[in-house]
């Protein structure tokens, strides 16, 4: 293979775009990204230092000191954490900061799984595999909910949904990259899917893109 191998996974909140890159990454033997990490490292960096998240000349600042190999998904996932990164993630020069980072990313061989909210359509236009992954706000919040009461934290299943409802449209109403499908992306809604059959499919779809490459 000789130009780098890229695939763009784009998706809502929680609709489990993360696990299936992770798994993609780890089954073609390619880097992986989560972009929704560097926009968590703004607003963390913002929220640690006190500074107002409509601030933007701080934001492009902080998201000039992101760097992806120091990023702390632990530190990073908090809810307060995701709700602030919609709302750096809202302003122009930081996206335009971030995503020549993600591309950058994206251009090493062997190549990635980069997964977001604008990868197909802006980041990574020419991907080589492009998929929307989605499930319905009901499902999404309903898995979420599981899997924090799993953990042993507590939490109410209406406020999960009334959160996902906010940041969908957010993301999705913001002028700049707003989350949609690219017009030629594979739409996987995992509504009535286990993430093994998400996977399966995801893998077909790879597949096909890989033969029509080598
Ligand atoms: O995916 P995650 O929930 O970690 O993303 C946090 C927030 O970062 C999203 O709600 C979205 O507003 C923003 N984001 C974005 N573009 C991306 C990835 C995430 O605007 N490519």
């Amino acid at each position: 293979m000789t130009t780098p191998f890229v695939i763009a996974v784009d998706g809502p909140a929680a609709s489990g775009k993360g696990t299936l890159s992770r798994r993609l990454a780890t089954q073609y033997g390619l880097r992986h990204l989560d972009t929704g990490l560097s926009y968590r490292a703004v607003a963390h960096a913002l929220l640690s230092a006190d500074l107002s998240l409509e601030d933007e000349a701080q934001a492009v600042e902080a998201a000039r000191e992101v760097d992806f190999a120091g990023l702390d998904p632990l530190v990073l996932s908090t809810h307060e954490v995701g709700e602030a990164a919609s709302r750096v993630s809202v302003h122009p020069a930081v996206r335009r900061v971030l995503v020549e980072k993600q591309r950058d990313f994206a251009r090493v061989a062997p190549g990635a799984v980069l997964d977001g909210r604008d990868i197909g359509t802006v980041v990574c236009p020419d991907a080589d595999v492009k998929l929307y992954v989605t499930a319905s706000p009901q499902v999404r919040a309903g898995r979420r909910h599981r899997e924090i009461l799993r953990l042993g934290g507590q939490a109410e299943y209406g406020a999960i949904l009334a959160d996902i409802e906010r940041r969908d449209a957010r993301d999705m109403g913001r002028a700049d990259s707003p989350l949609r499908p690219a017009a030629d992306s594979h739409l996987l809604d995992t509504s009535g899917m286990s993430i093994e059959a998400a996977f399966l499919a995801a893998c077909a779809i790879v597949d096909e893109a890989l033969g029509a490459k080598n």
